[in-house]
């Protein structure tokens, strides 16, 4: 596998020293099994981990050295500008349009790293699959040098806001820049409603007011005609004095559906054992889905892209699923979901938020450990991991997936390149 992501002559890429690091510890993992496989490990381990802390201390530094001197992390213009040049690169990659994950806006100025909302962009030839359009996934589009025209659909893992702020963007903005003639309709395929309201959590003293009471939980087709509703005065303006087209003669959206018999249930069997479902088929794609474990939230998907070349499996939301393992089995890239819960924790000032909170991450995420541990399991090739939480703590917080995934890790920069074909082999390009 063959990684491309960026690297100014200033700003070494931090995932790329990421996955140096990386690679150094499992290399050494392996060379203590190899070279003395009668010992347990721990005594080598233990200080290869000493030495990671120390390479991840030096790597923090450095991080906030970068941006003082205003070089790093952010060297997203030479991203969008090194993957236009590539924009005929045949062998089919993602690009990681955003790689933080959570209700926030990261990429503050002083931030030790930079990350937009989740949003990743599959790319097969000049076709191009996304999902989920987190904060300002139609900006960091634009600036990897990908034009609307060549989306051929969207995919939704799940309705948190985390993973649609953006769609709003793509609706208003996006669709004006699908100019080509015989562009077929933009194909949305996303999660049907939940039905009814989340279980109250435990730590409530009342019970609260929900928001929009009479249709408290619509799934992706009701989301996007009630945002075209809350748009019309815009909208109207356009189709009636410009002659635009409507995003209804633009867009093809899809709620997914389930086959009868899963046993699916919002409130207690989110995500029941099933066999992936085939949700899209094109000349350049297969793409299937599976429920994923992220409660309350449900129906919650994960997605696969089997291309003629390689396949990519996104995990979604999600707590460690077995659904996930039997999507992502052999899978040349898993890109799984991934939260620090330390560093979370220490996030919240009202005590009764954090305790629910930190119930809720526990329950519905995944540690990087666990994500290695899942890696392992479906015998993915490579392991990248993004939608961090915190989305502003350092790629160092997340390397422990090395302690349960001996194949390649990265912790993917917003923008990286990653391909998937195959044969393709993972490569750094140090300035
Ligand atoms: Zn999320
Ligand atoms: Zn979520």
């Amino acid at each position: 596998m063959r990684r491309t992501a960026s690297c100014t002559p200033k700003a070494v890429s931090s995932s790329r020293i990421a996955w140096l690091i990386a690679a150094w510890v499992t290399w050494h993992r392996t060379a203590a099994r190899v070279i003395d496989p009668s010992r347990a490990t721990a005594t080598r381990y233990s200080s290869c981990l000493s030495v990671t802390s120390f390479i991840s201390a030096v790597y923090d530094l450095a991080k906030q050295i970068q941006l003082c001197l205003g070089i790093g992390p952010r060297d997203s213009g030479s991203k969008a500008g090194e993957h236009a040049q590539r924009s005929a690169m045949p062998s089919p990659h993602v690009v990681t349009l955003g790689t933080a994950g959570g209700p926030r806006w990261w990429d503050r100025p002083g931030a030790a790293a930079a990350r937009s909302g989740i949003s990743t962009a599959v790319v097969v030839g000049d076709a191009i699959y996304l999902v989920d359009a987190g904060q300002g996934a139609g900006r960091q589009l634009a600036r990897a040098g990908l034009r609307m025209d060549q989306v051929r659909a969207l995919f939704l893992t799940h309705l948190h806001s985390d993973h649609v702020a953006d769609l709003t963007g793509l609706l208003l903005f996006g669709l004006f820049e699908r100019r080509e003639p015989d562009v077929v309709p933009l194909a949305v395929h996303g999660p049907g409603a939940r039905g009814n309201l989340p279980p109250l959590s435990s730590h409530a003293n009342l019970r609260p007011e929900p928001v929009a009471p009479a249709n408290p939980t619509p799934g992706t087709a009701e989301m996007i005609e009630l945002l075209c509703a809350a748009h019309a005065t815009d909208l109207n303006d356009r189709i009636f004095d410009s002659l635009t087209s409507s995003p209804a003669d633009q867009l093809a959206v899809h709620d997914i559906e389930l086959p009868a018999g899963t046993g699916f249930d919002p409130d207690h069997t989110v995500a029941p054992p099933m066999e992936p479902i085939e949700i899209l088929r094109d000349d350049r794609v297969l793409v299937t889905a599976t429920l994923v474990d992220h409660p309350p939230t449900a129906p919650a998907y994960a997605f696969r892209f089997d291309t003629a070349d390689g396949s990519v499996t996104i995990s979604g939301d999600t707590a460690p699923c077995d659904n996930l393992v039997r999507l992502g089995r052999d899978t040349d890239l898993l890109l799984h979901e991934a939260i620090d819960l330390d560093a979370i924790s220490v996030r919240y000032t009202d005590e009764a938020m954090r305790r629910a909170t930190m119930e809720h991450h526990r329950r519905a995420h995944t540690t990087p450990r666990q994500a290695g541990e899942i890696a392992t399991a479906a015998t993915a090739r490579a392991l990248a991991l993004h939608h961090l939480v915190p989305g502003d703590s350092p790629a160092s917080s997340f390397l422990t997936a090395s302690e349960t995934f001996d194949g390649p890790l990265l912790i993917p920069d917003d923008l990286d390149v990653i391909e998937f074909a195959a044969g393709a082999r993972l490569r750094t390009e140090v300035a």
